[in-house]
């Protein structure tokens, strides 16, 4: 039995607009096109006080003034939107289960058996660390499955947290309407209206013989199926990090050493959990000095072997500190393992050892 679980953003976009624009917090706002509801590009987003007017994603812009002339019109800003979705990305991974990114704003998690916590308690803290992180709201589903888990994360928006075991997954589906499962669009909608079916229950109960004969026996099963919330599918992408670090800025610029290596406790410490978590040894220390004046220096070092160990990742960065020029104050210190290899395979014996 799987456990997984699917994060999505709520009103992405409009999300990151009101993050950097405050004064528009909680005013009807669409992000979208060129952001001039003049020209023909169509909503992205709309935030959730935007919503209520009826105005909705890929509606024309000008139909979205339309309904709603005191509307903010903001355009499309990919590059924010990308770097903030990477932040959302990072703290997923923080968790160290399977990841698939399904987009710039949702993910499933595989969290089957995971250590971290009940899938209550794995939800509420991943909505809480992207919350911090992003300081956005995200809307999580867990479920036995990848489609239900996705119908789930949508059923409480914004802000939800939905769980369906599996024995409630056919009563939680049995009301919604029948294009909440993938693969069922408008076209296909339409067609199961005219057959009489309108939410999934009848979807599910539906007439083996009638569905294949209007959408061919296999679609037909198929629909059946994912009516009845079945769906085995994997998650497409595994998630090997292929480095791990921390930094932090100091809330004065500093140029004493002892002040770095206290932050280079915390971090070595922290990067040592990460790593057994993950069950990898790391090859490569990097140290990331970025100046009072902004710019920014690494130097790197490659261990003799890999390890998972604080101490050895600490002295690294310690040793890396006397590369570095000390004219000027620094204003962020940051601690990084790279070249990362299993720790079976790192540990296992070399092939001759067994002779012995
Ligand atoms: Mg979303």
């Amino acid at each position: 039995m799987r456990t997984i679980l699917h994060i999505d953003m709520d009103a992405f976009f409009a999300g990151v607009e009101e993050l950097r624009h405050p004064e528009l917090r909680g005013k009807p706002l669409v992000v979208g096109g060129n952001g001039d509801p003049n020209t023909r590009g169509v909503v992205s987003t709309a935030n959730y006080a935007a919503r209520k007017f009826g105005i909705h994603s890929a509606m024309p812009l000008k139909e979205a003034y339309r309904r709603c002339p005191s509307c903010v019109f903001l355009p499309v800003d990919y590059a924010e939107y990308s770097r903030i979705s990477k932040e959302m990305m990072e703290v997923l991974r923080e968790f160290g289960c399977t990841i698939e990114e399904v987009g710039i704003d949702e993910a499933f998690m595989d969290i089957t058996d995971s250590p971290l916590g009940t899938p209550e308690e794995i939800g509420r803290k991943l909505k809480e660390r992207i919350k911090e992180k992003a300081g956005l709201t995200a809307s999580v589903g867990i479920a036995p499955n990848k489609l239900v888990a996705k119908i789930a994360s949508d059923l409480e928006k914004p802000d939800g947290l939905t769980i369906i075991p599996e024995d409630k997954v056919q009563w939680r589906l049995a009301p919604l309407r029948a294009d909440r499962v993938w693969g069922v669009g408008e076209v296909t909608y339409a067609r199961l209206l005219k057959m009489g079916i309108k939410t999934l229950g009848d979807l599910a109960e539906a007439d083996e013989g009638k569905l294949a004969a209007e959408f061919g026996e296999n679609w037909g099963r198929s629909l059946k199926e994912r009516a009845r919330g079945i769906d085995d599918s994997e998650l497409v992408t595994e998630w090997e990090p292929r480095s791990l670090s921390r930094e932090t800025t100091f809330e004065k610029d500093t140029a004493k050493m002892l002040e770095i290596k206290k932050e280079f406790e915390w971090m070595s410490e922290d990067l040592e959990h990460r790593l057994k978590k993950r069950n990898f040894l790391a090859r490569t220390v990097t140290v990331k000095l970025r100046y009072s004046d902004f710019t920014t220096l690494t130097r790197a070092k490659t261990m003799e072997r890999p390890t998972a160990e604080r101490e050895p990742i600490m002295r690294a960065g310690l040793g890396l500190l006397h590369k570095f020029p000390w004219e000027r104050p620094v204003r962020l210190v940051g601690l990084r393992v790279s070249n990362l290899v299993a720790a079976e395979q790192a540990q296992s014996p070399p092939p001759d050892a067994a002779l012995f």
